[in-house]
């Protein structure tokens, strides 16, 4: 069995360095309560930022579609899968974004290699942020596209790539996370755009945690590709593109990732828009996350944990070390809190990290626990 031994001794070189992963299964979940090994924990590392995969609008939405419809849309979009709810879950996404179509796919990773693979190919470059989720890189080298990165947020360097590495190129597309998924800061958008208009490159914004969660403002006429999930605060699951209905039309087309996969089930797709159309007629619930994210700041700083830069309901606190994050953890854990610990290759080297999410479900005596048990995980753990 010479040929499949490298996955022992991988495994092994994983377990050495605690970078071998596990799960926690989850017995039962209400709001942001889990249940995991018979024990009931305060969850703070779920991206259910709206609490909306709990609505009772939004589970009721996907029960009659699935009575209605059944389970599986039985084959692709373009072949038999093409249902109703898909069509109106996309007029609402290009509603809530502000452009003239959108276009849906099985999930956010999904979307991603579409798009990427659909706009660039060989003769082509795709410049990326250092720090941009995996799902990017992955459509980008699935595109043959060079692939050209960027330090973190660092136009500069952006400007340069664009000036230097990239001329010639057949055409060039610029692509950053919004909210960055593993630090909880912001792109530098207009800027972005800038440069994008300047050395005629398109740009593309992955939008996966700011969907519902904060309301992005692009100037009239931008053309900048939105790619986003319904995985997040819309509480459901699938990805989506909005832009121009040629761009739409096009990815309609040419998307590897849209054509060649089964449709997103319907009763998903009505509980997404379910979310969407919760979201556009009132915002107490982004109100309500944004205001358990303002008391959660408020009540860390004391503990002065580095939380490297975020604005956001993301806020990672920077531990360096992946045993120390790994242990902390599991403290957290022993003491009734969630919060799993993110180690590389997720995140660069030495830069292990308990990538702490607020929800619009927590209660201020949730954050008022998590905080005092972090404050003796640091005394014990951090010194
Ligand atoms: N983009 C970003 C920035 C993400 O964080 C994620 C999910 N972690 C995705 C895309 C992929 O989305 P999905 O989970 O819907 O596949």
């Amino acid at each position: 069995m010479k040929r499949f031994d490298f996955i022992k001794s991988e495994l092994l070189e994983l377990k050495k360095e605690d970078l071998f992963r596990t799960m926690r299964t989850i017995e039962n979940s209400d709001g942001p309560r889990v249940t995991i090994e018979g024990k009931e924990l305060i969850n703070f590392c779920s991206n259910n930022y709206l609490g909306l995969a709990d609505h009772p609008k939004v589970i009721d939405r996907a029960i009659t579609i699935l009575r209605k419809y059944g389970v599986g849309a039985g084959a692709s979009r373009l072949v038999s899968g093409n249902f109703d709810i898909h069509e109106q879950l996309e007029t609402a996404i290009a509603e809530y974004e502000g452009t003239e179509a959108a276009i849906v796919f099985p999930t956010g990773y999904m979307a991603n290699l579409g798009v990427i693979q659909a706009m660039v190919g060989h003769e082509d470059a795709v410049i990326v942020d250092r720090l941009n989720h995996a799902s990017i890189i992955d459509g980008a080298r699935l595109s043959g596209a060079k692939l050209l990165v960027y330090g973190h947020n660092y136009m500069e360097k952006l400007e340069k790539v664009l000036k230097k590495k990239a001329v010639g190129c057949r055409r060039k597309l610029i692509v950053s996370d919004f909210i960055f998924s593993m630090d909880g800061d912001i792109a530098l958008a207009e800027e972005m755009l800038h440069l994008a208009r300047k050395y005629d490159a398109m740009l593309m914004l992955d939008v996966a945690h700011s969907t519902g969660v904060v309301d992005l403002i692009l100037p009239e006429g931008h053309n900048i590709i939105l790619m986003g999930t319904l995985s997040k605060a819309i509480g459901a699951l699938g990805g989506f593109v909005a832009g121009s209905q040629s761009l739409i039309d096009y990815l309609r087309n040419k998307a590897r990732a849209f054509i060649y996969t089964t449709a997103l089930p319907p009763a998903i797709a009505a509980a997404a828009l379910a979310s969407f159309e919760i979201i556009s007629k009132d915002n107490s619930l982004q109100k309500k996350l944004w205001s358990n994210v303002e008391y959660l700041r408020k009540k860390l700083e004391p503990l002065k944990f580095d939380t490297i830069g975020s604005e956001t309901q993301i806020i990672p606190l920077m531990i360096g070390d992946t045993k120390t994050t790994l242990d902390i953890s599991q403290f957290l854990f022993d003491h009734g809190i969630f919060l799993s610990a993110i180690r590389p290759p997720t995140v660069p080297k030495d830069t292990s990290r308990l990538r702490l999410t607020v929800t619009a479900m927590h209660t201020k005596s949730d954050i008022d626990h998590l905080v005092s048990k972090l404050a003796e995980a640091k005394e014990e753990y951090l010194g």
